[in-house]
């Protein structure tokens, strides 16, 4: 009996802090989206799945993807699986670029680990199937792999020295005159125990 009258006397005070709350959320802007009619404004540094991050060249897309499978071997679910085929000449073809989305906890340790800016975490957030099928393909399928262009090392000291032929001839000279020294010194040996 106390004990309700003690919630009767508190009564007033909850029910004024209460619509205190819903008076200033009234005039509030809304926090939710009427999704899916309305999407998601995404921040830049959102991770989703892993895409292929596609140069455009113009008309063109091109992926650059040199298929070192560094981030395959860098995934720590085993969830990227990299099938290439060597040509004699050294060319490389990527058959499949599998990558296992459901077991993906978007870590983006593949993405860090590139070191050619192949990969990158996308935006799409939209990525629930029914069928878990759908949750394994291939983000490149039968493409040859990026060759990177080589850059020329800039010129040392040694290299130019080198090209202008000075450091050879110097070797020679040294090689020439320890030859004549170890002749010397052979002669006069021999010279002594014939003595
Ligand atoms: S995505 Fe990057 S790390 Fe993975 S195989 Fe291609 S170049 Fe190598
Ligand atoms: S984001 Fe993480 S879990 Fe997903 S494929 Fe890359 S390394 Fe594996």
């Amino acid at each position: 009996m106390r004990m309700f009258n003690e919630k009767k006397r508190w009564f007033p005070l909850g029910l004024f802090l209460s619509m205190r709350i819903a008076f200033k959320n009234l005039f509030r802007r809304s926090i939710t989206i009427r999704y899916p009619h309305v999407c998601a404004h995404i921040p830049e540094r959102a991770r989703w799945a892993v895409e292929i991050n596609y140069e455009k060249d113009g008309a063109q897309r091109t992926h650059r993807c040199t298929a070192c499978k560094i981030c395959e071997k860098e995934c720590p679910n085993f969830l990227i699986d990299i099938d290439v085929e060597t040509a004699p000449d050294r060319s490389k073809t990527i058959k499949h670029w599998l990558y296992r989305r459901g077991g993906c906890m978007m870590c983006s340790l593949c993405v860090e680990a590139c070191p050619f800016d192949a990969i990158k975490m996308g935006h799409n957030y939209e990525l629930a199937h029914a069928d878990p099928d759908l949750l394994e393909y291939d983000l490149l399928t039968d493409v040859p792999a990026y060759v990177r262009p080589r850059t020329p090392r800039p010129a040392t000291i040694d290299s130019q020295k080198k090209q202008a032929g000075q450091t050879k001839p110097a070797k020679d000279a040294k090689a020439g005159a320890k030859g004549g020294e170890n002749k010397r010194s052979s002669t006069t040996g021999k010279e002594a125990s014939n003595a």
